[in-house]
């Protein structure tokens, strides 16, 4: 049996602790901003960040997705070549730029792109020397967020000053989690570092949802994990879970979202499950799902 520390449980609202140092400029928008984090490696944080992304700018939702993790891999699976020279988040962060200069448009309709780049391995240290360090990102996105519904953002798998900033940003984080036993490990850890995230800089951060990634429920040990984290999470976890699926591996070399390389894989059909998921849970009703409601009333009507 695989336990967690009942201390570190998210809790269901977030103290209302006031805000340290929270900007003023901030318009109030129905805006969402997400957050996607997990400090292990390869648990599909970036997968999810560009395939969710994807298929919410599909829905018909303007949708900004940032990539904030040095490995520019959120960057590249959009078909941007690596370019050091091209401004980035990392010149948003240290204040050489602003926010819509940045912004750059995808292939995608209706999902637009904030680059990462490797200078962003500097940031960490550079950022320590900075005045207000921890709310960069919070502050460069508040003239731009009422223009997206939604804003995700891809963070790199340390709990550094990046995540940091993407989590002080952030309304909510979604977990993205493997169905293994180690997987389970880390989760103290990040849930205690999201705890101390939301006393000390952002009361209003809540958990989206834990997501089961690469999932396969053949195994027993998948199952087993289900259930735990079931009893731990309880509805934060996603009733959606993302099956282990070749085309979600193979789109990025494409530079193509899995919803454009291949729509009607099983990778595809989950991210889009996911963004109905999301959709729901937030009482958001897309472009999309009102066009598909009056096509199937006029349909009803005709009968
Ligand atoms: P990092 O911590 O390094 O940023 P990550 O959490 O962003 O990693 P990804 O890069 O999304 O993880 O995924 C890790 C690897 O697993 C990649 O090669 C990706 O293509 C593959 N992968 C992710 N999700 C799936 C899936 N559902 N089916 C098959 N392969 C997947
Ligand atoms: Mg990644």
């Amino acid at each position: 049996m695989i336990t967690i520390h009942p201390a570190n449980k998210p809790s269901a609202k977030p103290d209302p602790k006031p805000e340290a140092a929270a900007t003023s400029a901030e318009p109030a928008s129905p805006s969402k901003v997400i957050a996607v984090v997990n400090q292990k490696g390869g648990v599909g944080k970036t997968t999810t960040a560009i395939n969710l992304a994807a298929a919410l700018a599909l829905e018909g939702l303007s949708t900004l997705l940032i990539d904030c993790d040095p490995q520019a891999n959120t960057t590249g699976g959009l078909g941007f070549a690596r370019d050091e020279a091209r401004a980035s988040i990392y010149d948003l962060l240290m204040g050489h730029t602003t926010a819509d200069k940045v912004i750059l448009p995808t292939d995608v309709a209706n999902l637009s792109l904030i680059p990462g780049s490797k200078n962003l391995i500097g940031a960490n240290l550079e950022l320590v020397a900075q005045d207000r360090r921890e709310y960069r990102l919070r502050d460069a996105l508040a003239p731009i967020r009422a223009n997206y519904p939604f804003i995700l953002l891809d963070c790199p798998p340390a709990l550094d000053l990046l995540t940091l900033n993407s989590l002080v940003a952030a309304d909510g984080h979604l977990v993205p989690m493997q169905a293994e036993y180690f997987a389970l490990e880390g989760i103290s850890e990040l849930m205690s570092t999201l705890d101390r995230v939301t006393q000390s800089f952002n009361s209003t951060l809540a958990l989206e949802g834990v997501l089961l990634t690469m999932y396969d429920d053949r195994t027993n040990l998948s199952q087993q994990v289900t259930e735990n984290l079931k009893a731990f999470f309880d509805d934060k976890l996603l009733k959606t879970s993302i099956p282990r699926n070749v085309r979600l591996a193979e789109a990025p070399s494409h530079g193509k979202p899995v919803a454009l390389y291949d729509p009607k894989s099983r990778g595809a059909e989950a991210y889009r499950e996911l963004a109905l998921e999301l959709l729901t849970r937030n009482n958001i009703q897309s472009p999309e799902e009102k066009r598909r409601k009056a096509a199937s009333a006029a349909a009803a009507s005709s009968l």
